[in-house]
């Protein structure tokens, strides 16, 4: 009887690779310190640099041989799409690499050699696609001794400043583009909520940023992220836009933030309905409360079937003369430690204006928009400590 055994194939380069690596994912951090920390960060990283490189290189033979992509794949992109679990764009990014690469001997031998990151080699990669192979020969020695001085972000600047010397005409072309995909999504989830995303050109990305910086700087202790204080920001420049009257009448009328709201919810009545937000729908009561401490009132009596039977004058809550006394008084933000100055703040009544609290220096206190916020859904409190003095308490704190 013979017995045929097949030898066991022995494991590729690549994967020979992918065990050592996955060794380290085995090793007890416990005793390693910062600096060996920071040393095995930086060599894992290095390490992923010099893998995507070789699968560049290896796409690139891969595409040089006759079959088609694998899996029934209509695109090297696609494939890597779906077998490597990468983003189309990635797919794309390392695609353009794969194929530039060849050409760029001293950007491959320079990230080989760990001298230059990956991305590095991507923004060498695209800059060759667009300028094309001869203006880069020239230049692709000067270009990677930037590469090797300078982060991805600020070598990505330089690459564009060289393509605009060598292409203008490209490169305008290339921004004519990108102005005309720039959009901007905007719609409401069924739970009410909005999702926001899009794309802008260089001039939108820079004036959104130019315009929001000044909104978004943290306040003291603040704990939120940038991306949290960049949607405060953006709704605090909407609604300096709209107090500015600047924008041009919608209907007769200058746009401003319209909500309706029954007075048994401005009373915070058990049982009492929320609020209905034009554009959003229905509102959490305590938004509308807060909204009603500083607004534009306009009173409607209805009849028993919710018919409007009569409209009253609409009338700001705190008119001039008031608001000039209250901001003499706080002089801004009266949160402890808040410096915001009285531009973005409202005027928040202690005592409900729907439970008598009449608007009366004495029953207000500036707020900016955050902590008048945090008072009324964050549920702080405010108490009087005398005529003109107030103290804060927090939520599920005792009252001094
Ligand atoms: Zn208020
Ligand atoms: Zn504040």
């Amino acid at each position: 009887m013979s017995v045929a055994t097949a030898a066991p194939t022995p494991p590729t380069r690549a994967q020979a690779a992918l065990l050592a690596v996955r060794h380290a994912a085995g090793e007890d951090l416990e005793p390693l310190g910062a600096a060996a920390l920071d040393e095995d960060i930086d060599v894992l990283l290095r390490i992923s640099d010099t893998a995507q490189a070789e699968a560049a290189r290896r796409l690139r033979r891969r595409e040089q041989l006759p079959e088609p992509p694998a899996d029934g794949a209509s695109s090297s992109v696609a494939w890597l799409s779906w077998r490597c679990r990468m983003t189309p764009g990635r797919a794309a990014d390392l695609v353009c690499v794969s194929r530039r690469l060849a050409d760029l001997p001293e950007t491959a031998r320079a990230l080989r050699d760990g001298e230059i990151g990956f991305q590095h080699a991507s923004v060498m990669a695209h800059t060759a696609s667009q300028v094309g192979p001869g203006a880069m020969r020239e230049a692709e020695a000067d270009l990677v001794a930037e590469a090797r001085r300078f982060d991805v972000r600020r070598f990505s600047h330089l690459a564009r400043h060289f393509r605009e010397c060598v292409d203008a005409r490209g490169a305008l072309a290339d921004a004519n583009r990108d102005r005309e995909r720039s959009r901007v999504h905007l719609s409401q989830t069924l739970g009410g909520t909005w999702r926001l995303d899009g794309w802008l050109d260089v001039e939108g990305g820079a004036l959104l940023t130019t315009a929001l910086s000044p909104l978004m700087k943290p306040i003291p202790d603040d704990r939120r992220t940038a991306s949290q204080r960049r949607a405060e920001a953006m709704m605090e420049l909407c609604r300096r836009q709209l107090d500015g009257g600047g924008l041009p009448l919608t209907g007769g009328q200058r746009p401003h933030l319209y909500v309706s709201v029954p007075v048994e919810t401005l009373r915070g009545d058990p049982g009492a309905p929320g609020a209905e937000m034009r554009w959003s729908g229905p509102v959490v009561g305590e938004l509308a409360r807060r909204l009603h401490c500083d607004c534009v009132r306009t009173e409607i009596t209805v009849g028993p079937g919710g018919e409007p039977l009569a409209i009253g004058r609409p009338t700001r809550t705190i008119r001039g003369p008031l608001r000039t006394l209250l901001i003499a008084r706080d002089g801004g933000c009266r949160f402890p430690g808040c410096t915001r100055p009285p531009e973005w703040c409202d005027g928040h009544h202690i005592v409900r204006k729907a439970l008598g609290g009449p608007t009366v220096l004495e029953n207000l206190v500036l707020l900016c928009r955050f902590h008048h916020r945090c008072v009324h859904e964050g549920g702080w409190r405010i108490v009087r400590v005398s005529e003109h003095g107030f103290t804060f308490v927090p939520p599920g704190g005792r009252s001094p």
